[in-house]
């Protein structure tokens, strides 16, 4: 019994480590969201960038097709002042062309506009790309580091998970499945020495008999309080 209730420690020091990795394991997709943040939001405003940009350019072609349209109308309005034959036919005539003028003019300030919102997104654009660049290889330095600090706690975990099979094949089936229920039931405490005479688990002083009993270590006994199973520290332990 002795031997089993050793194994049973180590195994609770082992369960705690497990817990413990897997804490850690969780939080590691997390890490690396954060770090991935800033770079996703600079890729959304570049493309953000880019589609405003397509739109001014297809905004320009069209705007190009209609002065080309209304150049054309004025050179035929031109050509039409030979038929004219009235006064009230050439003054109709003139407000006409005037009308095509102010249209041509219209359609240049556009383009114009156009132009210049194009130049200054070219600009931010790749500014927004320089930034990319940046984000990118500091995101990769990070995802590097998290994933070889990932690496190195599954590593571990597989190492301790290991260790656990081969002591837990040596307790019996039926203390092992008790000290699980504990284990879980009691938050990572199943497993508790005695202090004295106190149970170190829910620190009630325990009765002299069961102490000494526990002592002797020739059956599992529990905390009557806490249900928690005890052992007593050997004298080697207790001192440090
Ligand atoms: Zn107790």
């Amino acid at each position: 019994m002795k031997e089993e209730l050793s194994l049973l420690v180590q195994l609770q020091t082992m369960d705690l480590k497990r817990q413990k990795d897997r804490e850690v394991l969780k939080g590691f997709p997390e890490k690396m969201a954060i770090a991935e943040k800033p770079l996703l939001e600079v890729r959304t405003e570049l493309e953000e960038a880019r589609e405003r940009l397509e739109t001014l350019h297809q905004g320009r072609k069209e705007n190009e097709l209609a002065l080309q349209v209304i150049e054309d109308k004025i050179v035929k309005l031109k050509l039409r002042l030979t038929d004219i034959k009235t006064n009230k036919e050439y003054h109709a005539h003139l407000q006409e062309i005037a009308a095509a003028r102010n249209s041509k003019n219209e359609i240049e300030d556009h383009l114009l506009n156009a132009m210049e919102g194009a130049e200054i997104l070219t600009k931010e654009i790749s500014e927004k790309e320089a930034a990319l660049a940046k984000d990118e290889a500091e995101f990769l330095e990070v995802k590097k580091a998290v994933q070889s600090e990932m690496d190195a706690v599954a590593a571990a975990a597989a190492t301790v998970e290991d260790e656990w099979q081969s002591i837990s094949a040596k307790i019996s089936k039926s203390l092992l499945a008790s000290y699980q229920r504990l284990f879980s039931s009691s938050k990572g405490l199943a497993v508790v020495p005695l202090h004295g005479s106190i149970c170190t688990g829910c620190h009630f002083s325990l009765p002299p008999q069961l102490i000494a009993e526990v002592k002797r270590q020739e059956k599992v006994l529990t905390c009557g309080y806490c249900h928690r199973i005890l052992y007593a520290k050997t004298e080697q332990e207790a001192a440090k």
